[in-house]
């Protein structure tokens, strides 16, 4: 991907900021929050964070997801390719299925354009932690 054309293309001045926040999204292996990004970029505060984000999901170069029980937004950039999430009810994270699990359906007398899917579970580091307190 191209940060420097998608943001132009997209009307938005390539700052130092967005390219940071894009180079952090691109490299994650999910969408994560603004202070998950925040601890993985340098010299910039949560509040510009909060704003780059913001920005960029305006624009559409950006999806904002939500876990059930937290708050928090997640982030992660938007690709014709469509994602499957695995989302861990222990550490309230959100990661990338590489495949899709779903085969196109045979529904009678509907035509399916497309399909959302989320998982939810446990990761392998809170299953870890849940068979040892057992
Ligand atoms: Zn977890
Ligand atoms: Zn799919």
């Amino acid at each position: 991907m191209d940060i420097q054309k998608t943001l132009s293309s997209a009307g938005l001045k390539c700052t130092k900021q967005r390219i940071a926040v894009m180079e952090v999204l691109l490299s994650s292996s999910g969408p994560i929050t603004a202070e998950d990004i925040h601890s993985r970029v340098n010299e910039m505060s949560l509040s510009t964070v909060y704003r780059t984000v913001e920005t960029l999901c305006n624009k559409h170069i950006l999806a904002k997801h939500t876990i059930q029980d937290s708050d928090k937004f997640y982030y992660d950039i938007v690709t014709e390719k469509h994602h499957h999430y695995a989302i861990c009810l222990g550490c309230k994270s959100m990661r990338y299925i590489d495949h899709c699990p779903v085969h196109t359906a045979d529904i009678d007398g509907f035509t399916v354009t497309g399909h959302k899917l989320e998982i939810y579970g446990y990761c392998n580091k809170c299953k870890n932690k849940n068979s040892v307190s057992n």
